[in-house]
This record gives structure tokens, C-alpha cells and sequence, in this order.
């Protein structure tokens, strides 16, 4: 009700003169699929597909797999659905796909990518389920693979995919080489997702797990808009997309930011649409942008939200 008395509870992402902003759904499978249209997403933006492999002693089957890439591919019958690949590691240990060593900081160790590398057989599996479930299937599969650091792991991903016969290979943007070097990866893939969870931790040395140290786990950190804004220009430049799944996303204000920055989609967890959705509808791309540049000009996170709000009147 309060989303419904903020504006346009359901209906298509875009600014008030009307540029479009897909908003997407996070989720982490079939049983949030729910909440996501219930909500409005257009699409997936973040299937986070390591929770078909959390808490339990053995990987799931390749029909089990196939079978949950399915549910999500059929709810979203005119949409994109972005599926990630298994992102173990560091916050999301996995019991059969323990580190090849001793790890004393594992968020800066074997994950993600860098995992499936040792295990090409895991990510083989994981792709050949992706593509059967997409088989027949109007949705459009992209697939996107965590934790890419440079333009030789970009290319060994987008080539695992076509291997595996899915025509749509990404890569998360999270680590902050790849993002200064984003000029160098766009012509590797075909999207970009900015992971701004990580993003944030690896620019500001700020572990996420540490709740200590939330005031520097800020995406406000001017820092890190830099980092977003010159992955968003080099995916621009090269025509290929450039969305966010971070949690950034999911605050209004930050999400007029984030457009006014050249970001072309947000994903969110279910409950942040509706506000994310009215807060875009109440600014025209000239005042979001307007707002990317005053935060950007900003020397501190705190100093950044604040000038951002100046050109965002219409905020609830
Ligand atoms: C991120 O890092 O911002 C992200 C979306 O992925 P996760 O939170 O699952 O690491
Ligand atoms: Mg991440």
C-alpha cells in the first residue's frame, strides 16, 4: 500500500520523460520466483544459483539442476532471466568444492571463476543444464559468470558458454581491476552486471562479513561510483549493457544515481522494486544524471548521498 500510494506500483522501469530501466529480480531459485512477479520484475537480473548446492554433502544432478533453471526460465516467458554461475568461495563455502589450499583470506582466494577453473567439470555440468532448460523456452538466457578479474578470464568464460551452446555469455563486474579495465573485457561478452557488493569490499578493503566495518561497505563511497561510472561508459562505447545486481540497486536513491551514471537495468531483491520503480518514475534522466555527476563530485560517502538528493526532489 505505501509503494501503491508512492507511484506506479507495477509496470515497466523507466524515468519520468520515459527512459527505459528494466527492473529486474534477484533471487536464488524457484521458491523466489513468487515475490519477483508478485512485485513486478520484468526479469531475472540475479539468479544466484549456489543455493541449489548450499547445505548438502553432494552437488545436485544435472535433471535437478536442469529442472530449477526451467521453473525460472517458464516465469518469465517474455523476459530476461540472468543466471549466474556456481559463485563458491570465500562467503559461500561449499562442502565438495573445498579450495585447492590453505586460504588465510579466502575472500581474496580461490572463488567464483577462479573455483570453476579447477573444476571444469562442475562448470560444464552447469552450463549443459542451463542451455537444456533453455531449450524451447521464450525467455532470453543470459549467463554470467562472478569474480572476473581480466580480459583472458572474460574470453575463457564466454567461450565456455558457446561451447555449451548458450549464445549470451557476461561476466559480473565485482572486482575493481576489471572495472578500470572495463574497456578491455566489453568486447569479450555480451553484458556486464556490476556486483556492487563485492565491488564495494574489494575498492574500500572493507570485508563484507565485518559489520564493523559498514560505514566503508558504502557503494556511496565516491570511489566506488567511479568505479561504476567507467564501467557503464565502456560498456556504452562498446554497445553492450550494462545492469546492476548488487544491493546498490535496491535504494532509490541510489538507483536514479545508478541510471544517471548510464547503468541500462537493476536488479533487486522482490521488496525493493516497488520503491525503486516510484523513485525512477518521479525523475526525469536530466535530474538523475544530474545527481550521478553532484555525487561523484563528492568527497565523502555521506557528502555524496546528500548532494545526490538535491537533484532527486521528488524522493519519498
Ligand atoms: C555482489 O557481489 O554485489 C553480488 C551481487 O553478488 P553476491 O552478493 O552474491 O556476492
Ligand atoms: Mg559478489
Amino acid at each position: 500500500a505505501q509503494a501503491a500510494a508512492l507511484g506506479k506500483a507495477t509496470g515497466p522501469g523507466a524515468t519520468k520523460d520515459g527512459h527505459r530501466v528494466p527492473l529486474l529480480a534477484n533471487i536464488g531459485g524457484p521458491q523466489d520466483v513468487e515475490a519477483a512477479l508478485a512485485n513486478g520484475a520484468e526479469g531475472v537480473g540475479l539468479y544466484r544459483t549456489e543455493f541449489l548446492f548450499l547445505d548438502r554433502s553432494t552437488p545436485p544432478t544435472d535433471d535437478e539442476q536442469e529442472e530449477a533453471y526451467r521453473k525460472v526460465l517458464e516465469a518469465f516467458p517474455d523476459g530476461r532471466v540472468v543466471v549466474r554461475t556456481l559463485d563458491a568461495g570465500a562467503d559461500k563455502p561449499l562442502a565438495f568444492l573445498p579450495p585447492p589450499g590453505e586460504e588465510p583470506n579466502p575472500a581474496l582466494g580461490e572463488r567464483g571463476l577462479r573455483m570453476m577453473r579447477h573444476h571444469p567439470g562442475f562448470q560444464a555440468a552447469q552450463l549443459g543444464a542451463l542451455a537444456r532448460a533453455a531449450a524451447g523456452q521464450s525467455a532470453k538466457l543470459e549467463v554470467m559468470a562472478p569474480m572476473v578479474t581480466d580480459a583472458e578470464e572474460a574470453a575463457y568464460f564466454a567461450q565456455a558458454c558457446r561451447d555449451a551452446g548458450i549464445d549470451h555469455p557476461g561476466i559480473m563486474i565485482e572486482v575493481p581491476a576489471a572495472a578500470l579495465r572495463a574497456r578491455d573485457l566489453a568486447p569479450e561478452v555480451e553484458f556486464f552486471s556490476l556486483g556492487t557488493n563485492d565491488l564495494t569490499q574489494y575498492a574500500c578493503a572493507a570485508d563484507r562479513q565485518i559489520g564493523g566495518l559498514s560505514h566503508l561497505q558504502d557503494p556511496w563511497q565516491p570511489a566506488v561510483l567511479d568505479l561504476m561510472a567507467i564501467t557503464a561508459a565502456a560498456a556504452a562505447e562498446a554497445g553492450k549493457s550494462c545492469g546492476v545486481c548488487g544491493e546498490a540497486g535496491g535504494d532509490p536513491a541510489l538507483a536514479c544515481v545508478l541510471t544517471g551514471l548510464g547503468v541500462t537495468s537493476l536488479s533487486m531483491s522482490a521488496p525493493s522494486l516497488p520503491l525503486v520503480r516510484a523513485a525512477l518514475a518521479r525523475h526525469t534522466l536530466a535530474e538523475c544524471r544530474q545527481a550521478a555527476e553532484a555525487a561523484r563530485a563528492a568527497r565523502t560517502a555521506q557528502a555524496a548521498r546528500a548532494a545526490a538528493r538535491i537533484h532527486l526532489p521528488a524522493l519519498a
